[in-house]
């Protein structure tokens, strides 16, 4: 990030931004390989029913786990990775490795759904289609089970391409998730472009609510959009009771966030199934 302009119209970088630029080049570099070194890791983070308090899904979550800098988290490479043109082959690598792990947890649960986020680079450009249906078939995945979930920042360079494997994957029993619904400039438009299943309430909001008695007008009227068009309704970033009460008052019961659980390896999610309570 540049901070700052000088008089004569010279950009400078302060110390942070400088070591952030830094950061961010060594990383890029390293990225190209991390994929044939298998520095790649899905992650999960369960998705609750606290109706029910029965685990309902799971969402898949990119880490690099850097040789030397440890987990390195998606925020952080992701806007390299877009850069250098090397979406594609971590979108096919990481449909590839979440069929497989969904394949192993089957065993312990085959109703857990997993949850997917799209790449819009991807989406735009892509095979999603193709890719994710031999993925399914090769691991005997029935894609009711699968979820992807895009933001609002698809449809940039080819928006028909992206509209099109999206009502494709729907029609084989994919569904559709809208994620961090609500800050976007284009929520409500996509809810009749394609056939939408879910609606992810954005974290922002959730972390809004913070008092008992207070009242939070944005996420009513967001739940309010998913009753009245019949989605499915999911909380992200849940970390208080406060929070979780506001919402199940107001009829959203599906939640995910850390005062559940952490997104975690594979090994100790199968394990966390395994136990089955929240
Ligand atoms: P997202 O899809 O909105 O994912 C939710 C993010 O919120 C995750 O961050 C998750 O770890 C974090 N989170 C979950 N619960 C809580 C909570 O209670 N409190 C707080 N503060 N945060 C919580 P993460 O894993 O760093 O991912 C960030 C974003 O990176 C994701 O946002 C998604 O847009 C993108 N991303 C992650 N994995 C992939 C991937 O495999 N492919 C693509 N294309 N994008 C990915
Ligand atoms: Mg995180
Ligand atoms: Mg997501
Ligand atoms: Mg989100």
């Amino acid at each position: 990030q540049v901070k700052g302009e000088g008089k004569n119209g010279f950009a400078f970088f302060d110390q942070s931004s400088r070591e952030l630029l830094d950061r961010r080049t060594s990383l890029g570099h390293g990225l190209r390989h991390a994929l044939s070194r298998n520095e790649l890791e899905m992650y999960y983070q369960p998705q609750v029913d606290t109706s029910t308090h029965r685990l309902v899904g799971a969402e898949a979550l990119i880490r690099w786990n850097h040789p030397t800098r440890g987990l390195v988290l998606p925020r952080e490479f992701m806007p390299y990775a877009e850069e250098h043109e090397l979406i594609p082959a971590i979108s096919e690598w990481m449909i590839d490795a979440l069929c497989c792990d969904m394949q192993r947890w089957s065993r312990a649960d085959n109703t857990l759904k997993l949850s997917l986020n799209l790449s819009p680079h991807y989406l735009d450009r892509g095979k999603i289609y193709d890719k994710l249906r031999s993925a399914m078939l090769h691991h005997d995945i029935s894609p009711n089970r699968i979820e992807v979930e895009i933001t609002e920042n698809i449809s940039k360079s080819n928006p028909q391409h992206a509209i099109d494997q999206l009502k494709r994957l729907g029609q084989l029993g994919v569904s559709i998730a809208i994620d961090d619904f609500g800050i976007g400039y284009s929520s409500l438009a996509y809810l009749h472009r394609f056939p939408v299943d879910t609606i992810k309430i954005d974290q922002s909001f959730i972390k809004a609510i913070v008092e008992d008695d207070a009242q939070y007008p944005v996420v009513l009227a967001i739940i309010s959009i998913a009753r009245g068009l019949g989605l499915h309704l999911i909380a992200e970033g849940v970390e208080s009771e406060v929070q979780v009460r506001y919402l199940r008052a107001h009829g959203c019961t599906v939640m995910q966030g850390h005062l559940f659980h952490r997104p975690m390896p594979i090994d100790e999610f199968i394990a966390t199934i395994g136990g089955k309570a929240t």
